[in-house]
């Protein structure tokens, strides 16, 4: 059970003073459910007010905050702007500007000669200066510093600020489970004082370092005890005799670096130890061949294969390729994913259980519990990045014993990353691409030069080709970024008609699948998408993909993007479209993907180059699955909590004692507690 204490911290967010209907919205859609989660969505930096005692052009463009006295009013009664002129303390006016016909509750906030201290960003309107929604001191007050929170509509900063304040009151003061000496070397601050000093000033390193190093703690101790508790189950050696892969009819042979795997896999397969094995190879290098030999040798061995994918569009391609590369061979594929309904959902899961159906494809459905095999002998998982302890959990209660696991990754991140995302597994590296794979030639344009890049994609399009348009999307606001997309699927329509289609991740699975067939099939020519998880499809006549404001991407995902091509015979092209202005460090970032085609080269120089200062949100980090750790610190925190909780598993496998039990109270927090029940188990 959740030690007790944590209760205030995992109480519903509408527990906080203030939170009604009207807010839970979008807190939710900032992901943010309960009290910790509010505590733990850290600011990405402050605003600085500027205290003045006039009024002055020069500062037009800044935050100030200003003490003035109300002189008049134009009050809106119909849909125009109310505003109230007041003047500093020399006399020089300012228009105070208020949207959405206030009139009231403005001259209530600003009686006439009262001075009143607010704040905001100075403007220019015409020849007055002008502050629209100024903040103003009082109940709500402002600070000469505020934090700056990523947003979602309809919430401000202010708000989570304060929302933040009244979590960090609730919040009890923890045990401490970080090992002494290297609290003490890092110089790190107690849990409570972290959480309270990073919300106050989010540039402090400690309190940031020390937030961040707990995550990591509790997922790599996660992932000690599953790997200790796999060690301890029983699997089953899966000998496969080889008759169906003879049987496989293949255009072409194994890589070196395929072949090498498979012999991996196969050694792992005939062991009773669960196989826990990562297979990493950059985008085209031919896993999904890797994945289907295994799932053979698992049904040539009389057991069940599953392959899980993250998206409905990957599991449905992953079923159309697993059944060409089959077709004549005594194997029944299946595929299951949440759309299945009714009747052939009911026959899927008979055939399961009766052992029928050998090959299951799907998304997070297969495991669901309703799914039960006759006897699991393996899982693939391709491309899922949360695959963690829980779903671990829940594959090892599928099967009398612990099915194989294999998981698949085109992600090419650095070792230690690989440590924290996945644990302690075996890997294998399809370092050899298939013979015969054309570069791909990247370029790099400035958006001024838009019409060029259009006009290109015509003469692509006049060629026959076909080609991806990604518009990014930033959470922190959705709406707009898909009214981008829209506007530019409209436009490319304006130009080049119906052969343009446009897919989001606001659509409906059924609607999406109609388009994205229509893009594989050719009767789409362009394809705007706005989601990169989409565009995960195979598609060898797609040899152009034009990615605007690239600068917005992490490296790691433009090169997955530009993966998407260079997948048929000829020659491949992406076109990185950048802002006009840029960083030093964006240069530089660009400028790599331009130089090489290398994943594991562009993940260690992303890696390096991030590492100057550059304040990342949540995003990047997010990206190998931590929303605290700093991006940049990631590969060091790892290591140091690679080693710290190995030597608490060797002294206290069982986390009974004094640093034991504090330790669990992490896992709880980080919602790792499935490493917990391991132990109840164990
Ligand atoms: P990824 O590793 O990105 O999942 P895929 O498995 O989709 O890559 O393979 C990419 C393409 O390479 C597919 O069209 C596949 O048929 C082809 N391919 C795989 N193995 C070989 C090989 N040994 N020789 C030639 N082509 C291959
Ligand atoms: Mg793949």
């Amino acid at each position: 059970m959740r030690p007790a204490l944590l209760n205030p911290l995992f109480a519903e967010v509408t527990s906080l003073k203030g939170v009604g209907a009207a807010l839970a919205k979008p807190l939710e859609r900032l992901g943010l459910e309960r009290v910790k989660d509010v505590l733990f969505h850290l600011p990405t930096g402050h605003l600085d007010r500027w205290p003045r005692e006039e009024l002055d052009q020069g500062d037009v463009g800044r935050t100030i905050a200003i003490t003035v006295r109300a002189v008049d009013y134009w009050l809106s009664h119909g849909r125009g702007p109310s505003r109230v002129l007041a003047t500093d303390k020399r006399g020089n006016y300012v228009s105070l500007t208020f949207f959405g016909g206030a009139s009231g509750y403005v001259k209530k906030l600003y009686p006439l000669g009262e001075p009143k201290r607010i704040s905001g960003r100075l403007e220019q309107y015409g020849q007055e200066l002008q502050i629209i929604h100024p903040d103003i001191e009082g109940e709500e007050g402002f600070r000469e510093r505020e934090a700056i929170y990523p947003l979602s509509e309809g919430i401000t900063s202010r708000r989570l600020a304060q929302l933040a304040g009244q979590a960090i009151g609730r919040a009890p003061d923890l045990p401490e489970w970080i090992e002494p000496g290297l609290k003490a070397a890092r110089g790190w601050p107690d849990w409570h004082d972290a959480v309270a000093r990073v919300h106050a000033d989010p540039a402090d390193a400690k309190a940031r370092e020390r937030l961040g190093y707990d995550e990591v703690f509790a997922n790599q101790l996660a992932m000690m005890l599953v790997r200790a508790d796999t060690r301890r189950r029983k699997g089953r050696a899966l000998n496969g005799d080889g008759r169906l892969r003879d049987m496989l009819k293949l255009p072409y042979s194994l890589t070196g670096a395929q072949a090498r795997t498979v012999r991996e896999i196969e050694g792992d397969l005939v062991q009773t130890a669960p196989m826990l094995r990562l297979l990493q190879g950059d985008v085209g290098s031919g896993k999904t061949l890797v994945a289907t030999l295994a799932l053979l040798i698992a049904v040539e061995a009389g057991a069940q294969g599953a392959m899980l994918a993250p998206t409905e569009i990957l599991a449905r391609q992953h079923f159309d390729t697993l059944q060409r590369t089959l077709a004549g061979l005594p194997v029944n594929v299946a595929a299951l994913t949440g759309r299945d309904k009714g009747r052939a959902r009911e026959a899927t899961l008979m055939g399961l259980a009766d052992g029928s159906i050998d090959i299951l494809v799907g998304t997070h459905a297969i495991f669901q519990e309703a799914v039960g095999y006759k006897d699991l002998g393996l899982v693939v998982v391709d491309e899922q990045h949360r695959f963690g302890v829980a779903e671990r959990l829940m594959l090892a209660n599928k099967g009398v014993t612990t099915p194989h696991l294999l998981a698949m990754t085109a992600t090419p991140i650095p070792r230690t990353l690989t440590l924290a995302q996945y644990g302690e597994m075996d890997v294998s590296k399809l370092d050899e691409m298939p013979p015969g794979r054309k570069p791909i030639e990247t370029r790099v344009i400035s958006e001024d030069r838009l019409d060029e890049v259009v006009n290109a994609l015509g003469r692509h399009m006049s060629e026959g080709g076909q080609a991806y348009w990604v518009c990014p999307l930033v959470e922190e606001s959705e709406k707009i970024d898909l009214a981008a997309a829209e506007a530019r699927a409209a436009a490319l329509q304006e130009r080049f008609g119906e052969r343009v289609g446009l897919v989001h991740g606001r659509m409906k699975p059924a609607e999406k699948d109609a388009v994205m067939t229509a893009f594989a099939g050719g009767r789409l020519s362009v394809l705007v998408a706005t989601t990169v998880i989409e565009v995960g499809v195979d598609v060898p006549n797609a040899t152009l993909i034009v990615i605007e404001a690239a600068d917005r991407f992490g490296l790691a995902q433009l090169h997955q993007l530009r993966g998407r091509v260079g997948r048929g015979g000829g020659l491949s092209r992406c076109l990185l479209i950048r802002g006009s202005a840029m960083s030093e460090t964006t240069r530089a970032r660009l400028a790599l993907m331009r130089e090489t085609n290398d994943g594991f080269r562009i993940a260690e120089e992303d890696l390096r180059l991030r590492g100057g200062g550059e304040l990342l949100g949540t995003r990047q980090s997010g990206e190998v699955g931590f929303k605290l750790a700093p991006p940049e610190m990631l590969g060091d925190l790892l290591e140091c909590a690679h080693d710290d909780t190995r030597l608490l598993i060797d002294r206290d496998g069982g986390l009974e004692g004094e640093r034991g039990q504090a330790a669990r109270v992490a896992l709880y927090l980080f919602d790792r507690d499935a490493g917990v029940q391991l132990l109840r188990s164990g």
